[in-house]
């Protein structure tokens, strides 16, 4: 047994070489030290966010996902359907969430800045606080909202609301590549600031980025966690990149958008950037996302072994599930929530981990900022 590296900084080249497999002892020994900070900084106990994609209308147009504006077909040539939940429907989804014991959930969508959809949301965040208020839960389920750069006004107006936690992926830290892989108008600057905004406005903030994008390199992910670091982040949430839809068929997948690893290489080196964020930023949430699982039936759990505290099983009802298909491959696309509910509670019993029931398990490293701000 040896002891968790402890160093304060960590350099961007010595990260580079674990991504690379240089990690000393290996890959097992790099979850085994990613493991021992996360039971000192964080604990044994996973957390739960039922994830709800609210709704699949985006004014977005990213090359990789498979909700674009511009895309119009699915998987296998069925046209896109654009859809968004209903107020009741998301208020009734968060109250299976408490059902569950989920202390959280998560609000996902496409991107909108509309006044009215900025409305809409801020309502449903208004009911999901007061509606889910239980013995359990006083202060009803902790909320994450996902829906992309929005103006300070709103990211206000949905903290005011009673929404903490805000997840803004940065996708990638490398500007060059953020440009490749979105339209001019989707500015990498503009995203920075966003999650700027969002920290000055008390929210914990995630972000994070995609695992073995075509042309990115080792040294890119390497500073991404840097990158991590730089914006002082309390969640992380990252996975493997995916090509959005099979290269063959009416949604023709762009060449230079098929990755260069394999598929098992980009779960690989996923789950080594997990290790290694755990290891340089130790106290923050990390989640084990959904396209771990896309690559292999038990990538979630992997990412739990390599050093992530958080799950989020996907409550969406199972009608519109085959519409948020934003990447190939995406898992329980044919299930409804009770069985995803079961399964999670099923899968991390099974590596014999605790799950955080009834709490909203905040990022230790969020309530020490608070305690202490820089
Ligand atoms: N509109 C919201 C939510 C976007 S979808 C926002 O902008 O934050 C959530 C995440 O899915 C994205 O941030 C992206 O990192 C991930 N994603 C999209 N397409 C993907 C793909 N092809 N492979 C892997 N992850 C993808």
């Amino acid at each position: 047994m040896h002891e968790p590296r402890t160093e304060p900084a960590i350099s961007t080249s010595e990260i580079e070489s674990w991504l690379g497999g240089e990690y000393p002892g290996g890959d097992a020994a790099l979850a085994h030290d990613a493991y021992a900070v996360t039971l000192q900084e964080v604990g044994s106990e996973v957390h739960l966010r039922g994830l709800v994609e609210f709704s699949n209308r985006c004014n977005c147009d990213c090359r990789y996902c498979g909700i674009r504006k511009s895309a119009g077909t699915q998987e296998g040539g069925s046209r896109l359907q654009r859809f968004t939940l209903s107020e009741d429907e998301i208020v009734t989804t968060a109250r299976r969430c408490v059902e569950a014991g989920y202390g959280s959930m998560t609000l996902q969508s496409g991107e909108r800045r509309s006044a009215s959809f900025v409305r809409f949301v801020v309502r449903v965040v208004r009911r999901i606080k007061t509606e889910t208020r239980t013995s359990v839960l006083p202060k009803g389920l902790g909320i994450t909202v996902c829906i992309g750069e929005q103006s300070e006004e709103s990211y206000r107006r949905l903290f005011d609301a009673g929404a903490h936690r805000y997840l803004l992926r940065i996708e990638t830290s490398n500007p060059d590549l953020f440009a490749r892989l979105h339209p001019r108008c989707q500015r990498f600057d503009d995203r920075l600031e966003a999650l700027h905004r969002l920290k000055a406005i008390g929210f914990q903030v995630g972000t994070g980025v995609m695992i073995g994008l075509p042309g990115q390199s080792l040294k890119d992910l390497a500073a991404d966690i840097q990158f991590f670091r730089s914006i002082d982040a309390d969640m992380i949430g990252m996975g493997p990149y995916l090509e959005r839809s099979l290269p063959v068929g009416t949604d023709e997948l762009d060449t230079d958008l098929v990755s260069r690893l394999s598929r098992p290489d980009r779960l690989r080196l996923s789950l080594r950037m997990i290790a290694a964020t755990r290891l340089v930023l130790r106290d923050v949430n990390i989640a084990a996302t959904t396209a771990l699982q896309a690559i292999s039936p038990h990538g979630r759990e992997a990412g739990l072994a390599f050093g992530a505290n958080v799950l989020m099983p996907i409550m969406t009802p199972k009608t519109r599930r085959g519409n948020y298909l934003l990447y190939h491959d995406k898992p329980c696309v044919d299930e409804d929530s009770t069985a995803c509910v079961s399964c999670t509670v099923a899968r991390i019993h099974g590596i014999g981990r605790p799950i955080g029931m009834n709490t909203w398990g905040d990022s230790p490293h969020f309530e020490r900022r608070m305690r202490s701000p820089a």
